[in-house]
C-alpha cells in the first residue's frame, strides 16, 4: 500500500469532529420547595398517586426478560406501608451476569471509539431530562421505594444526581486537557484511555444519586459498566435506566443486573475482564469484595481499580462556646433527616456539660415533636426505615440502651412495624464513651451523646479520634476561633468531610467533594476530578518529528 494512503481502519471511527469544545459550564441544580400550591407539588402528588395506584411492576433490568419462568423474584415494598408491593424484581443468576458482562464487553470498543462530545451529550441530556420532564417520576419512585420525604428525595434523586452528571462531564474534559510538555523535536501527548475491561458498579439503597453516579462516572470516561443496585432501590434505578435510554445511551454500555449481590459477584469477581469496582455501601461488603479481588488477582488481565465509599460513625463536637440554638439544629437535622440513613448522619455527639444543660430541654422537645409517617403526606419530617432488617437492628439497639446501666434514653425510644417499619428519632445519653453507641454504625435515627466536663475539652479530641474505626464526616460547633483551630488540626484524619458550625451532612457536588478514609473508604471523593481520574488509564505517546538515526554516543569516539 502507498505509505500516503489512508488506512481504511481509521474510517471505522463512529464520529468525526475536529475541535476541542467547551462543555456547558455546570451550576448546582436548584432545590425546589414543594410548598402548598406550588406547581411542582401538584405534579409530584399526581405522580405519587399514579404510582401508588398502579399494579405491581415487574423489573428485570437489562437481563433478558424472556428467560425461563423459573426465575427467582424478590418483592419491593414501600417502607412506610410495607404491605404495599410496588413491584417484584428478577434475581440475576451467575449465568445472567456472565451474559451481561459479555454484552457490555462486546459494546466496549464502539463506546470507547465514540468521540468524547458524543458520549458527554448523552449524560448532559439525561441531566436535563431529570431536571425537567422526569423530575416528578424520579422523585416519586425514590420517595415510595426508599422512604424519603420530598425534601430528601429532591436533594438526592434530582439535585445531586443532576450535579453528578453535569459536573462529571466537566471534570472529564478538564482531565483531557492535562497534557505533557514537549521538548524540541518531539510531540508528547496523553491519551486518556478507558480501563481495559468492565467496571462493576455496586450501589446502596439510600441515595438514588449515588446509584446513578457509580455506573455513569466510568461511562463518561469511556468505560462500560455492570450496575448492581440494592433491591430496595430498584424502583428508582429502573426509572433512571429508562431515562438514560431516552437520553440516547446505547444499549450495552450500562447493564443493570438486579437482585442480591452474591450471585452476581460469583460471575463478576472471577472474570478476567474485571477492570474496576465502583462501590458504595457497608464496610463489611466492601472488604468482602476487596478480599475476593485479592484472591483472584492472578486471573485478571489488568489490576482492577477499587473505589469504595463505605460506612461512618459521624460525630458532632460541641465546645463550651457553641451557640446553643445552632447545636440543636445541627443535631436534629444532622442525625434525624431521612431517619439517619445517610452515611454522613450524626450518630455520636460530644457535648460540653455547660451547653448540654442549656439545650437538653429544647433538644428533647424538638426531637419528640418530629412528625413521622407515610411519605405521601408531605407534612412529615421523616418516615420509616428501609426494611425489616434495619428495623430489627435498630429496635434491638434501643432495647440494649434501655437495659444498660450507663445509658439513658432522653428522647424517642419507640418503634412500631405497622403499617411500615417506624423508629422514632431517639437520643441516648451515655456515660460510657466506649460503648457500642459510639462505635457501631446502626444506620438509623439513633444519636448517642456523651456529655463531657468543660475542662476535658482536650482529652475529648483524642477520644473522638480513637473511638471508632471510621473517618467519614464530623463537625465542630464553637464560637472560639482557637478551639476551632485546635479541633480542625487534632481531628485532621478523623473525617474526610469536616464541618465548622454546621451539621455533618448535606455535601454538595463541586462544593464539598465527598468521601472519607480509614474504614469509611478509599476517599476518592464521589463527583470530583479525583474520582474521574480512577476511571482512566492514561497512555503516554511520544512522537519524534524527525526519527532519530544515531546509534553511537559521543563518549564512544
Ligand atoms: P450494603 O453494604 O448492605 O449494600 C450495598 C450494595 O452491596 C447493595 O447493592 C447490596 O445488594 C450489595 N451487596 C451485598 N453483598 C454483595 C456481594 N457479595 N456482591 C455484590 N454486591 C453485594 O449497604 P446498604 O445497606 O445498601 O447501604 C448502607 C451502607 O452504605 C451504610 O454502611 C452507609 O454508611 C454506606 N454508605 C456510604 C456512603 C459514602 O459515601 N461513604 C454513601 C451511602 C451509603
Amino acid at each position: 500500500m502507498d505509505a500516503r494512503s489512508i488506512n481504511p481502519v481509521s474510517r471505522a471511527r463512529l464520529s468525526v469532529m475536529d475541535s476541542i469544545t467547551a462543555v456547558p459550564t455546570p451550576l448546582n441544580e436548584p432545590v425546589l420547595g414543594y410548598a402548598p400550591g406550588s406547581p411542582e407539588r401538584a405534579q409530584l402528588e399526581a405522580q405519587l398517586a399514579s404510582y401508588a395506584a398502579a399494579d405491581p411492576a415487574q423489573w428485570t433490568g437489562s437481563i433478558n426478560p424472556s428467560r425461563p419462568a423459573a426465575t427467582e423474584w424478590l418483592d419491593v415494598v414501600m417502607p412506610s406501608d410495607r404491605h404495599h408491593r410496588l413491584g417484584r424484581v428478577a434475581q440475576t443468576s451467575p449465568a445472567d451476569a456472565k451474559a451481561a458482562i459479555d454484552r457490555i464487553c462486546a459494546t466496549a470498543p464502539d463506546w470507547a471509539g465514540l468521540d468524547f462530545d458524543s458520549r458527554a451529550a448523552v449524560f448532559l441530556r439525561a441531566a436535563d431530562l431529570i431536571a425537567g420532564p422526569y423530575r416528578a417520576q424520579l422523585n416519586a419512585a425514590t420517595m415510595l421505594g426508599q422512604g424519603k420525604t420530598v425534601q430528601q428525595a429532591e436533594i438526592d434523586a434530582v439535585a445531586e444526581l443532576v450535579d453528578f452528571l453535569r459536573f462529571n462531564v466537566a471534570y472529564a474534559r478538564q482531565i483531557h486537557q492535562v497534557q505533557p510538555r514537549s521538548a524540541a523535536g518531539a510531540w508528547n501527548r496523553s491519551d486518556y484511555r478507558p480501563l481495559e475491561g468492565f467496571v462493576y458498579a455496586v450501589t446502596p439503597f439510600n441515595f438514588t444519586s449515588i446509584a446513578g453516579n457509580l455506573p455513569t462516572a466510568p461511562a463518561i470516561m469511556g468505560n462500560v459498566a455492570m450496575w448492581k443496585p440494592a433491591v430496595t432501590q430498584q424502583f428508582a434505578a429502573q426509572v433512571l435506566l429508562d431515562i438514560l435510554a431516552e437520553a440516547g445511551l446505547p444499549d450495552g454500555v450500562i447493564a443493570l443486573t438486579p437482585g442480591h449481590g452474591t450471585a452476581i459477584s460469583e460471575a463478576a469477581l472471577v472474570d478476567p475482564r474485571l477492570a474496576g469496582i465502583h462501590f458504595t455501601g457497608s464496610t463489611r461488603v466492601f472488604q468482602q469484595l476487596w478480599h475476593e479481588v485479592g484472591t483472584n488477582i492472578a486471573r485478571y488481565r489488568t489490576y482492577p481499580r477499587i473505589v469504595g465509599e463505605t460506612g461512618g460513625k459521624d460525630f458532632v463536637l460541641v465546645h463550651p462556646s457553641a451557640d446553643p440554638e445552632a447545636v440543636v439544629a445541627a443535631l436534629v437535622r444532622g442525625a434525624f433527616e431521612y431517619s439517619g440513613q445517610k452515611c454522613s448522619a450524626a450518630s455520636r455527639a460530644y457535648v460540653a456539660k455547660s451547653v448540654w444543660e442549656r439545650i437538653v430541654d429544647q433538644l428533647v422537645e424538638v426531637t419528640n415533636g418530629l412528625s413521622i409517617g407515610d411519605v405521601r403526606d408531605l407534612s412529615h419530617f421523616t418516615s420509616a426505615v428501609i426494611d425489616q432488617r434495619a428495623y430489627l437492628k435498630l429496635s434491638a439497639a434501643i432495647e440494649e440502651a434501655k437495659a444498660s446501666p450507663t445509658a439513658e434514653i432522653v428522647a424517642g425510644g419507640e418503634y412500631w412495624d405497622e403499617p411500615g417499619w417506624f423508629v422514632r428519632p431517639t437520643i441516648v445519653k451515655s456515660s460510657d464513651p466506649n460503648s457500642a453507641g459510639f462505635t457501631t454504625e446502626y444506620f438509623g435515627p439513633l444519636l448517642t451523646v456523651y456529655v463531657y466536663p468543660d475542662s476535658e475539652w482536650d482529652s475529648v479530641l483524642d477520644l473522638i479520634d480513637s473511638t471508632s474505626p471510621y473517618a467519614l464526616t464530623g463537625a465542630v460547633l464553637s464560637r472560639d476561633r482557637s478551639a476551632i483551630v485546635t479541633a480542625t488540626t487534632r481531628l485532621r484524619q478523623a473525617a474526610g468531610n469536616f464541618y465548622i458550625n454546621d451539621k455533618p451532612t448535606g455535601a454538595v457536588v463541586d462544593q464539598q467533594p465527598f468521601g472519607g478514609a480509614r474504614a469509611s473508604g478509599t476517599n476518592d471523593k464521589a463527583g470530583s476530578l479525583w474520582n474521574m481520574m480512577r476511571w482512566t488509564s492514561p497512555r503516554s505517546i511520544k512522537e519524534s518529528l524527525v526519527a532519530p538515526r544515531a546509534i553511537a554516543y559521543p563518549h564512544m569516539a
